[in-house]
């Protein structure tokens, strides 16, 4: 989130900055893409279960669609700022380009906490969300999906409001939806599991063997469970995780050095990805304070949560021992941190290359949707493997070929597509 000393949009901004003076790109290609080309602010009043209206603000951002229709997800959280939307909407820019799937960058969201919100509440935030931006969202034009604290059954009624309004069936249109009401297979598992790959292709790069690293992740949501899973089918051991608890509005990291137990600790989770820190004691985790993740003696970093955490002062707790950061959430190393990993000869595999399994899944639940026919989910998975190794190693090549860190070869690979895109189109 935004605060007062950490902006996600400057640092995305500072971030492309780099990029474009490695490029020499001029002050129309600079100009188009510092900025999201298009933003919509507005408000959604809800009738709440008390009978009462509260008026929720709500965003989106189309960063650039000079390669396809924009995409990116929907956040439902508190402290949800339009600078956060704009830097997401950018990132995803990049990360479509840097798998190479024809869509462009959009985010969205919406400042409510849907800790405290009934699922009717919720279902009137989303159909509201739709109501207010209906005209300029759309299968050709721009397409949702879920993110932080959003779901399935919210794409769904965002989905049925927009075909309500429409007057077709329009599956394409959002995508993250219940697999057998347009989602796909392996949608859920698509973004851990593709942050998994990229790690997988690090280690082979690294000439270790994934069964003798330990890892710590930050977070236990979505991305990190998966993510955890196929690092321990790969023969991996996770020996910390960390999670927010909500009823003391701290996080905690949870430590097992034999590695923790995934399946049991699910059993611990609610659906926010929030770890009963008192039944993980029982079951005879040591229960540490949350940013004590990042100190772990381990060799992988994980980490799967928020933005800003791997930053100036952290970055300084990390073991000796660290020789990979896979960035599963979005922007969690600042530029400062960044530096430190480049000195150290950490290798960074950066988030909008690590995570980008979720909108590649996303772009191949559009296409299942547009044909009507969807696959099995062995052959999502093996096309995701497929595109996240593939753009793995495009980065690679080129960061060997010119000596460069990695976030910066696949800054490289994916704002030259963009550009060109712009480019062909004659708008720069
Ligand atoms: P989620 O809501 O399912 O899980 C978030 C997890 O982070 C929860 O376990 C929560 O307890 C934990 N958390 C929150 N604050 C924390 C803190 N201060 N310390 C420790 N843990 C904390 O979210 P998710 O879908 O897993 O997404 C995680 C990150 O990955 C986000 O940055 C998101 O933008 C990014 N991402 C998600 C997807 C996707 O497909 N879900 C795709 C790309 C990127």
């Amino acid at each position: 989130m935004s605060t007062e000393n950490f902006n996600p949009f400057r640092m995305a901004q500072a971030q492309f900055d780099e990029v474009a003076d490695r490029l020499n790109l001029d002050e129309g290609a600079r100009g188009l893409l510092r900025n999201p080309m298009r933003e919509y602010h507005f408000n959604i009043p809800v009738r709440m279960d008390d009978g009462s209206v509260q008026v929720f603000r709500g965003f989106r951002c189309q960063h650039n669609d000079a390669r396809g229709p924009s995409k990116g997800g929907i956040r439902f959280h508190p402290q949800e700022t339009i600078d956060t939307v704009r830097a997401l909407s950018m990132w995803m820019t990049w990360k479509c380009s840097v798998v190479d799937i024809p869509l462009g960058g959009g985010k969205g969201g919406v400042i409510c906490d849907p800790h405290n919100l009934s699922m009717r509440e919720q279902e009137q935030i989303c159909r509201g969300w739709v109501r207010q931006i209906v005209r300029d969202v759309g299968p050709l034009q721009d397409v949702p999906a879920p993110d932080v604290m959003t779901s399935p059954q919210h794409m769904l009624w965002m989905m049925d409001e927009y075909e309500a309004i429409t007057g077709g069936r329009y599956p394409g249109f959002i995508t993250g939806k219940p697999v057998g009401m347009g989602g796909s297979l392996g949608r859920t598992e698509a973004t851990g599991f593709g942050l998994i790959f990229t790690v997988r292709e690090a280690l082979k790069q690294l000439n270790i063997r994934p069964q003798d690293t330990v890892a710590s992740v930050q977070g236990f949501g979505n991305v990190a469970q998966y993510a955890i899973r196929l690092y321990n089918q790969l023969g991996g051991t996770v020996t910390c995780v960390s999670s927010w608890d909500q009823n003391d509005q701290k996080g905690y990291a949870f430590r097992k050095t034999d590695g923790i137990d995934l399946d049991q600790l699910l059993s611990i989770t609610d659906k926010f990805g929030g770890i009963d820190k008192a039944k993980a004691a029982d079951l005879g985790y040591e229960v540490l304070d949350g940013d004590q993740w990042i100190e772990q003696d381990v060799d992988i970093l994980l980490p799967c949560a928020l933005e800003n955490q791997i930053n100036g002062e952290t970055v300084k707790k990390i073991s000796n021992r660290v020789k990979i950061v896979g960035e599963g959430a979005n922007g969690p190393t600042t530029p400062e941190a960044d530096k430190v990993l480049e000195e150290r000869g950490i290798f960074n595999i950066p988030d909008f290359l690590a995570n980008a399994g979720g909108v590649t899944c996303s772009y191949f639940e559009q296409v299942q949707c547009n044909m009507n026919y969807y696959w099995t989910k062995d052959e999502v998975l093996g096309k995701l493997d497929q595109k996240m190794t593939e753009a793995f190693i495009a980065v690679s090549e080129l960061a060997e070929k010119h000596n460069l860190y990695m976030r910066k070869a696949a800054y490289v690979i994916s704002v030259s597509k963009v550009v060109d895109a712009c480019r062909a189109r004659g708008w720069i």
